[in-house]
């Protein structure tokens, strides 16, 4: 026999945004719900899954604040003190430092497992916050005073609001009628981790070589993150490539900086597709996380953008409860899409764009990046700006894109 339950919020998706929200309404006094369609020992024990995720300084704020941050380990955190943009085989690199600042970093490196077993053990220290785990939604519907999620084992959870937290390919906001921009690049990133034998000093690479990009990112100790994005045909063979083989072509692709390298994980490949929800709310229904933003990774913007649109609901409906309204509103909603979709509309499409220019090889294309390495590099304003916007620094004065750099689609994601 099928039963019903009843919570203040339900939130479908136990990932680190699903969760991380939860926690940031602990002290609410609602009743919150967050069901999972992975088993709990997936969930408490995450397993490596090759990515390491770049987090800006509004993301470490918020995760202090959540007491989620702390849980990392000063050891496992990797701060990155520099970067180098290169084009091509060019030795030409636009490079971005701390000098001058008072901050001592870019941003920071953690591995995703450890940021989604940290978010978890703080999950489950909030008593209001029941985990569901091992439990798929089938279906959603909300009325005027109500939302309703259907589990495959037939129960029904009836809430005040329904959060959607399941992915970049979230079904529920398919079943709300939600309709997304979804952009598939076709292509694959290849992420691994590599030992190499010099010190990475806390710099960070992007290279953008023709027919493929490299990220190598600098994490604890001398090892390196290393992302590397090829058209799809590709991705089978590369990942596939004998390991010394392998690691003996990032080696010259990255000419030696780092010394001997050596592949020392399994090699995980991720297919390329952006997604951006057109709306982030219905009735009594909204969208956080991927579910809302999925983005290309080469800007690190994903999970940084998953808090900050999660920070930002989260206000409103305390916001809410402390003028004592309804807070899975329609009014409520349409505040958290206002806000959150000025920061991810510029975000997500000039890092389309940038993705567009930095793998067309089209002599126009290389004539453009390399005016925007250069320009980026000779102009103090512009460079300051985009490094503003690279550490999520605010509050940024926002600068006028003069005509002729707004022309070029790589700098409007860094303008906003
Ligand atoms: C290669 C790569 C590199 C990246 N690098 C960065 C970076 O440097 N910086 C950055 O900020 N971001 C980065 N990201 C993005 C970041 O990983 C994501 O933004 C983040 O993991 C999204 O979290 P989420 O909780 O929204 O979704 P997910 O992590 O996808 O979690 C969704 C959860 O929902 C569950 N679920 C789905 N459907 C159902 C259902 N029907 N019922 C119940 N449960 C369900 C799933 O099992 C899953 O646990 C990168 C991504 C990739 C692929």
């Amino acid at each position: 026999m099928s039963t019903n339950m009843n919570f203040d919020i339900v939130i479908i998706g136990a990932g680190p945004a699903g969760m991380a929200f939860a926690c940031m309404l602990a002290d609410s006094g609602l009743s919150i719900v967050i069901v999972e369609k992975q088993s709990l020992q997936q969930v408490a024990e995450p397993a490596v899954d090759g990515r390491d995720i770049a987090m800006t300084h509004q993301s470490l704020d918020i995760l202090s604040r959540l007491g989620i941050w702390q849980r990392f380990g000063e050891e496992n955190i990797s701060p990155i003190r520099e970067a180098r943009v290169v084009d091509g085989d060019s030795p030409y690199s636009l490079n971005f430092d701390t000098s001058g600042d008072a901050d001592e970093a870019l941003g920071f490196l953690v591995a995703n497992h450890r940021i989604r077993k940290a978010v978890y053990e703080q999950t489950i220290e909030h008593s209001h916050i029941k985990l569901l785990t091992d439990t798929e939604v089938t279906h959603v519907s909300t009325d005027v005073q109500k939302g309703y999620v259907t589990l495959a084992n037939g129960d029904m959870i009836e809430s005040s609001l329904v959060i959607a937290a399941d992915t970049r390919f979230s079904a529920s906001r398919r079943i709300m009628g939600i309709s997304a921009d979804m952009l598939d690049f076709g292509r694959s990133a290849i992420v691994c981790e590599m030992q190499h034998e010099l010190p990475h000093n806390n710099v960070a690479f992007e290279c953008f070589h023709y027919g493929r990009t490299l990220a190598i990112l600098p994490m604890p100790g001398n090892i390196s993150s290393a992302v590397i994005t090829v058209p799809n045909q590709m991705a089978e063979r590369i990942s596939a490539m004998d390991k010394t083989e392998f690691s003996a072509d990032i080696e010259n692709r990255l000419q030696h900086q780092l010394g001997k390298m050596k592949l020392v994980t399994k090699r995980f490949t991720y297919p390329l597709v952006a997604v951006h929800a057109k709306r982030f709310y219905s009735q009594r229904f909204a969208l956080i996380g991927d579910a809302a933003v999925g983005m290309h990774p080469v800007t690190a913007h994903g999970y940084n953008l998953g808090l900050s649109g999660a920070e930002i609901l989260s206000s409103e409906i305390i916001n809410a409860i402390n003028k004592q309204k309804d807070f899975g509103s329609d009014a409520v909603l349409q505040a958290y899409n206002f806000k959150h979709q000025q920061t991810t509309l510029p975000m997500f499409h000039g890092t389309n764009s940038v993705v567009g220019l930095f793998t067309n090889d089209s002599f126009p294309a290389t004539l453009a990046r390399k005016a925007v390495l250069r320009l980026s590099n000779n102009l103090p304003p512009i460079k300051w700006a985009i490094k503003r916007k690279l550490m999520d620094k605010h509050p940024l004065p926002m600068l006028p894109v003069p005509p002729v750099l707004g022309k070029l689609p790589g700098l409007k994601t860094l303008f906003g």
